[in-house]
């Protein structure tokens, strides 16, 4: 192709929310380089952006257009299959396409060249003090650790959150709370942090010649002794200035540093077992249809214990066998070290790990072995149904029910559902597992459109555990007290304490007190910024919102009418620890909720403490009931079951039954049998005793009439369509228009509302809601439509209107 030949336009997609390419003109250099899929960076107004190219043209503009700038990548950063998985979620989820791109292809690329700043556990701890202390407006320093909380960032980048960031960062710096790491450099292991190296003796290798350093001598003489790759942090720990020793004894060649591609650990590895009978059969349906290479879709439907992820195993590496790559996409919390373990463990250097908290550098390796086919398994969380693997055979959606799948921003596209979209079409087979799947997954299996597989029994007839429900009303009249746990539930942990195993105690609320009250006038504390209630975080003896972060002193008198008599009321997962501690002084507990786990390695710690016998209970709030497999767990305890049941949110019952369900497996997964026990003042309500009775068909049955009935989902498609503003007059009168707008409502869909949101107030922002049920996909797409180009037409400003299709949740 010559010069001439060569497009010298391209349209490109960029993330805002004007929802249309922008076509630039492409300089000499660029034009036989950029093909669509490649991100590239462009002027925007006053900004540059990076925008992904959607194709290249030669068509002149009738308006002068401005030159791309630079090109970020060397080979297209999305594939066509991306692009047009891309367009799909765009148009299903009703999103700007350049948001949608921009999520699909993250890495920040040329952009963030150099100097990145990150926060260090110290910085962590220390904003969590800070964030419960500060109750006098903003704090500089808290702001910019903030915006370094989920993300390392860029000095100019964090220049805009705060004119005074040079400073703080220097401030910060100094104190140990944030570090400097170099985007570049986290390649080169030289220079990347101990804790993201591993060191080994470089097989074969001369000792080096010269003099060695005493650090030196002892740490060759330690890898001497435990042959094989360690974490250089974890040496650090045994030998005394390791980190230096190694980096000097690599650069000579007598050790080999490695950058740590993701949290290994073969600590759980096993051999694979034999499959048993049903999950033998489940596995040659899926591995049959994997050859057929045509689109499938499975439901695996297992109870607790019955050894789903064998048959994950077995069909990933069915699909390797056929030449094709498999993904597995997990929950986010469940993507553990141990997790990540097994399928090193199985497949060795194939595996590439993708997890949300992984730095942009991280991330790149990790495209980049998935990109050469170096890497055809790929374990990742929501985001990870973009990774760029070619041949897809395979996806898995491990617990499809789990409600981490669905992104809580634009777009707001559930992982699930998408996997689904891109194996139609890659012609590949998706495999949902669950043993509670969601009513929408189960529903599809009765219209035909996913394959049924059942695993019906535990692994070697384990028995299920035995669920008991504790009436609380009746607690409460044969003792006159209001206790958090009944006489049976203390005896049980007791028994478990005599015997030596292990108790989980669950409570969904987190806390201590689910909120704070005047006995005089009845006024409940509320946060500032929404209309919420705090809840009193013992520890740190704060007030605290669990929607925005804001905390208060508790105070002395009521802020309305200054009696002294506050009160306060509902228990919390920190008040359980407190009261276990009370009752049973020797025990080892620990408890895991939001406010002890706050690092990504946290959760593990907690866990893993509790596996090898560390604790003797685990308290803890749903993060206990995901999928952990721990033997010598004989009890399950559930506090109070009612806790979502209350919700304003036609899943309630469904969560509530999942949950249950969930909790209720972790007991008796060992050579003894477990028992649950339940405790509730709603006994008769269906999700608690058909989950009590572990019967997801009559559940299932129930709920699905109560859906029919009510128009809900699977039997209509949902939209929240959320209005907000600063100022209540103008988020009122936007919702007012919006209104008018449905107004009388378009064939096939109910309008509910405008009515305020179940939380009104949220971030100091007004919320209206409108939500709306379709009979059909296509009158949802219109309406959602319509309303787009009116906010457009209108002006709204850019952050006032969101749209959720298909909706988790209603607040
Ligand atoms: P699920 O995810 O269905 O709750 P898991 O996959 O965690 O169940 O399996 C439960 C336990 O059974 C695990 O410890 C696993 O190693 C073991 N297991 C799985 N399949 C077999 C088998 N065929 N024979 C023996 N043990 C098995
Ligand atoms: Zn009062
Ligand atoms: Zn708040």
């Amino acid at each position: 192709m010559t010069a001439e030949t060569a497009p010298a336009y391209c349209d490109v997609s960029l993330p805002v929310p004007l929802d249309r390419p922008f076509t630039y003109a492409l300089p000499e250099t660029l034009r036989h380089r950029v093909t669509a899929g490649c991100r590239l960076l462009v002027p925007f107004g006053s900004r540059k952006l990076a925008g992904v190219v959607l194709r290249t043209h030669s068509e002149a503009p009738q308006t002068p257009v401005r030159d791309a700038l630079r090109l970020l990548d060397g080979a297209p950063a999305l594939s066509d299959e991306m692009l047009a998985l891309g367009r799909w979620i765009a148009d299903y989820y009703c999103a700007p396409l350049g948001e949608v791109l921009k999520t699909m292809a993250p890495l920040a690329g040329g952009l963030r060249r150099g100097k990145t700043y990150s926060l260090t556990d110290k910085g962590r701890d220390a904003l969590r003090q800070l964030t419960l202390v500060i109750d006098a407006g903003p704090d500089p320093q808290v702001e910019i650790m903030k915006a370094l909380e989920f993300r390392n960032a860029s000095a100019p980048y964090l220049a805009k959150k705060h004119e005074q960031a040079p400073r703080l960062l220097a401030a910060l710096l100094k104190k140990g709370f944030v570090e400097v790491v170099d985007v570049e450099a986290e390649r080169d292991p030289f220079r990347a942090p101990s804790a993201k190296l591993r060191v080994e003796l470089t097989p074969g290798a001369a000792p080096p010649e010269g003099k060695l350093k005493k650090a030196e001598r002892e740490l060759l003489a330690y890898l001497a002794l435990h042959p094989g790759s360690h974490n250089l942090k974890e040496v650090e720990d045994s030998v005394r200035n390791a980190g230096e020793a190694a980096r000097s004894l690599a650069r000579r060649g007598a050790l080999t540093l490695r950058t740590e591609l993701s949290p290994v650990s073969t600590a759980h590895a096993r051999p694979p077992h034999v499959l048993n009978f049903h999950q033998q059969t489940a596995f040659n349906e899926i591995r049959a249809a994997i050859e057929q290479k045509q689109f499938q879709a499975f439901l695996l439907h297992g109870v607790t214990g019955s050894g789903k992820t064998e048959v994950y195993l077995n069909a990933i590496e069915a699909a390797l066998a056929a030449g094709r790559s498999a993904l597995l996409l997990v929950p986010e919390i469940a993507l553990t070290p141990a997790v990540a373990g097994q399928f090193f463990s199985r497949f060795g250097d194939r595996v590439a790990i993708l997890h949300s908290a992984f730095g942009d550098a991280e991330r790149a390796e990790q495209w980049r072995r998935i990109r050469s086919g170096e890497a055809g398994v790929v374990v990742g969380t929501r985001s990870g149904v973009f990774a760029p693997v070619a041949n897809l055979g395979l996806i898995v959606v491990d617990e499809e029910h789990d409600q981490s799948y669905k992104q809580e921003e634009t777009p707001r596209y559930n992982g699930r559902d998408v996997a689904i979209v891109r194996a139609q079409k890659a012609g590949a087979c998706v495999v949902l597992g669950s043993a509670t799947p969601s009513m929408e997954t189960r529903y599809n299996v009765e219209r035909g459109k996913y394959r049924l597989l059942t695993l019906p029994e535990r692994i070697e007839q384990r028995p299920m555990p035995a669920v008991e429900l504790i009436d609380m009303r009746m607690e409460f009249l044969e003792t006159r007290k209001q206790a958090t746990f009944s006489r049976r539930l203390l005896e049980a942990i007791d028994a478990r304490l005599q015997c030596g195993d292990q108790t989980m105690l669950l409570l969904n609320r987190r806390g201590f007190s689910s909120f704070v009250a005047c006995r005089s006038c009845g006024e409940r504390i509320e946060c500032v910024n929404c209309s919420v209630t705090l809840t009193y975080h013992r520890r740190d003896q704060r007030l605290l919102c669990h929607y925005c972060g804001y905390a208060e002193r508790v105070p002395s008198k009521c802020p309305k009418c200054h009696s002294e008599h506050i009160y306060f009321l509902g228990t919390g997962s920190e008040r359980v620890e407190d009261e276990l501690h009370r009752h049973f002084p020797k025990a080892r507990i620990a408890r895991m909720d939001r406010d002890t786990v706050t690092g990504k390695r946290h959760y593990e710690t907690i866990l893993s403490g509790f596996r090898n016998g560390d604790f003797d209970i685990l308290v803890g709030t749903q993060m206990i009931a995901k999928g952990h497999d721990i033997p010598s767990v004989t009890l399950v305890g559930v506090v109070s079951a009612d806790v979502g049941l209350g919700m304003p949110d036609f899943r309630a019952a469904e969560r509530t039954f999942q949950l249950l369900t969930q909790v209720a497996g972790r007991a008796g997964r060992g050579d003894r049998p477990g028992q649950v026990l339940v405790q509730t003042i709603n006994p008769d309500h269906y999700a608690i005793r058909f989950s009590a009775a572990q019967d997801y068909a009559l559940f299932y049955e129930k709920e699905l009439n109560f859906r029919r009935l009510m128009r809900y989902p699977p039997f209509s498609s949902l939209a929240n369509v959320l209005v907000r503003s600063a100022s209540q007059e103008e988020a009122m009168r936007l919702s007012a228009d919006l209104g008018a707008l449905l107004t009388p409502p378009p064939e096939q869909l109910k309008i509910l509302g405008p009515a305020e949101a179940p939380v009104p107030r949220l971030k100091n922002e007004f919320r209206y809601q409108v939500l709306i049920k379709a009979a059909g996909r296509k009158a949802l797409k219109d309406a959602l439509a319509a309303i787009r180009r009116f906010a457009l037409d209108r002006k709204w400003p850019a952050t006032a209107l969101v749209i959720d299709v298909d909706p988790l949740t209603l607040l």
